[in-house]
């Protein structure tokens, strides 16, 4: 098989995601072996996350702040801020959470929901700027391989 970047070079690795012969060179490039359509749909893939996650906080800010407004600016932000950890909150309990609790009747269902949404208030807390944190880290991330491309 020859490479489907550089046909007159020999395969020596096959793209993880099509199966496309990739020479030495191309199995190199990125941290696995992965043709560069791929990759690129790949890095498409994670940037739409990271806009979703981007979306999803500032959302749950603005109901937190918005309910809060009347009463002061400062509180506000405050409650904006708690609203916009509850998905991360959310999500890292969906990550701990056993699966007995699936087999819940009704009533459990809304106490496992209140229960897990006060929760998910707290661990949000610490949650968000993590959150945050990997939201920048991924950017910056995506963003040097987009740079690496145009520079080829
Ligand atoms: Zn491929
Ligand atoms: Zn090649």
């Amino acid at each position: 098989m020859k490479c489907a970047i550089h046909p007159q070079l020999d395969a020596v690795s096959t793209c993880v995601d099509c199966g496309k012969g990739l020479c030495s060179e191309c199995t190199d490039a990125y941290e696995f072996p992965i043709c560069e359509n791929c990759n690129m749909t790949r890095v498409g893939e994670e940037k739409g996350q990271i806009t979703k996650n981007i979306v999803i906080t500032i959302v749950f800010f603005i109901i937190g702040f918005y309910i809060t407004m009347d009463t002061s600016i400062i509180g506000a932000i405050w409650i904006g801020y708690m609203f916009a950890g509850i998905p991360w909150g959310w999500s890292f309990l969906n990550k701990i959470t056993p699966s007995i609790f699936l087999f819940l009747p009704l009533i459990g269902w809304v106490i496992y929901f209140l229960i897990k949404g006060l929760l998910s208030l707290f661990i949000g807390f610490i949650a968000l700027p993590v959150k945050v944190y990997q939201i920048i880290r991924d950017s910056k991330r995506l963003q040097g391989i987009s740079e690496t491309f145009s520079n080829n």
